[in-house]
């Protein structure tokens, strides 16, 4: 049969056959020479590991218990009880799915309160709810540029910005990381070539591999001085930083001067789905035009009921954000006085450079030997020579639990020679 074949006599017989060449890229894919087959055979393949069971900081993978490091779940909620019953009540009341666009019959009253109540948790006027975080950014890009204006993008974005800009009709420009001088450049060239054109400046909030905050102060100062629209992608940072847990921009107590902040419900609002606020025009707007909004079905019950159950806890327990803030400068701490290069985090996303891709992947897997489940992070997602461990942390994480892990990171980092023996951990 065709399962039994090996891709290099898959990849023959697509040459003697008449499939369609559109495929011999997949089948190329899966040659033995190439990156996959050396991992997989190396027995060090880390990605769509199923896990048996989770409960938070705890998941059962391959039967044996591990600490979870490598979640977006902030702030522990996705085993809340208290959360789990109000998913539960959902889905009695309303069923399992809506079964059709916000646009047409999909409205709940669940998705209205959801709404009203996210744009006064962020002080803005209104709120729109899309069914996943990736296509909040994709369908607020499409629904908002033209052919006549121009996106101006970080290059470390998301990539659901990227997809949002390729389907955009508008122009899109790409700035170094971070780098407003840059930003400032293309933004004067663009002024002087192209007056007439709106101006879209979009960053994530938080940077979601290396948990950077992005520059929102001199953002809102170039966006005000070009005309810019300004748009943030805090799907790292609501529920995250600022007071309350508000954001990036609230961060900086800059919320009235950014136009745009996008949020996602997969993090720390423990369920699916997305939104977008800003003023009361834009985002009626976005609701009547954005193709992702109109033609997809909108979030099921027990995922909007999930995410107003998580206000109320972060509302009323403010000490799980204070204890996020406080273990992610631990964790940091911890990771850079063992000798690990950290970047310049200043989050609960830590990254941890390894380098070589296959060093990377041996960490990853001596890790979860040793009971620890993090994200291994490679090329092209990050430069070449810089694979990652991406930690992330959570409010629940105990001080034991924590100190495991940097006592794991310590072991297999000097077996592997990544830091020193004498790192001082
Ligand atoms: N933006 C950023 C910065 C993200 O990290 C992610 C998720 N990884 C998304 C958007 C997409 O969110 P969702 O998972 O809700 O589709």
């Amino acid at each position: 049969s065709d399962a039994a074949r090996t891709p290099q006599e898959r990849l023959e017989t697509q040459v003697s056959t008449s499939e369609p060449s559109l495929f011999a890229k997949c089948h190329k894919f899966f040659a033995p020479d190439g990156d996959y087959a050396r991992v997989k055979a190396a027995g060090l393949y880390p990605y769509f590991r199923p896990i048996e069971r989770n409960e938070g900081t705890r998941a059962i993978i391959n039967g044996r218990e591990v600490i979870m490091a490598g979640s977006n779940n902030y702030l522990g909620l996705t085993s809340d009880p208290r959360v789990k019953e109000a998913a539960i009540e959902a889905i009695r009341k309303y069923g399992t799915g809506c079964t059709g666009s916000r646009f047409l019959n999909g409205t709940l009253d669940l998705h209205l309160q959801l709404e009203e109540r996210l744009a006064r948790f962020m002080g803005k006027e209104a709120c729109i709810v899309f069914s996943t975080g990736y296509m909040t950014n994709m369908g607020v890009i499409q629904a908002l540029t033209s052919k006549n204006d121009i996106i101006f993008s970080d290059k470390d974005n998301h990539a659901s910005i990227v997809a949002g800009t390729q389907v955009s009709l508008a122009d899109t420009v790409r700035y170094r990381h971070n780098d407003l001088d840059h930003l400032r450049r293309l933004l004067e060239r663009a002024q002087a070539e192209r007056p007439e054109a709106g101006k879209l400046i979009v960053t994530d909030g938080v940077f979601s591999m290396s948990g950077v905050i992005a520059r929102v102060p001199e953002l809102v100062e170039l966006a005000e001085e070009f005309g810019a629209a300004l748009m943030l992608d805090d799907a790292h940072a609501v529920g995250v930083i600022g007071p309350g847990g508000r954001g990036s921009a609230a961060y900086f107590g800059l919320e009235h001067k950014v136009h745009l902040t996008v949020g996602t419900f997969s993090k720390s609002f423990a369920s699916l789905g997305g939104f977008c606020v800003g003023d009361r025009d834009v985002i009626e707007y976005i609701r009547h035009t954005s193709s992702a909004h109109i033609f997809s079905a909108s979030m099921p019950p027990a995922n909007v009921a999930t995410v107003l159950k998580c206000l109320d806890i972060i509302e009323q327990e403010p000490e799980r954000l204070e204890r996020l803030w406080k273990i992610s400068d631990y964790m940091r701490e911890g990771f850079r006085s063992a000798g690990f290069n950290v970047w310049n985090s200043q989050t609960p996303v830590i990254p941890v450079v390894i380098g070589d891709m296959m060093t990377c992947f041996r960490f990853w897997r001596e890790l979860l030997e040793e009971g620890v489940f993090v994200n291994a992070v490679v090329p092209p997602a990050v430069p070449q020579g810089q694979a990652l461990l991406r930690t992330s942390f959570m409010a629940t994480h105990t001080d034991e639990e924590l100190d495991y892990i940097l006592e794991a990171f310590h072991r297999v980092g000097k077996r592997l020679g990544v830091i020193q023996a004498n790192g001082s951990y």
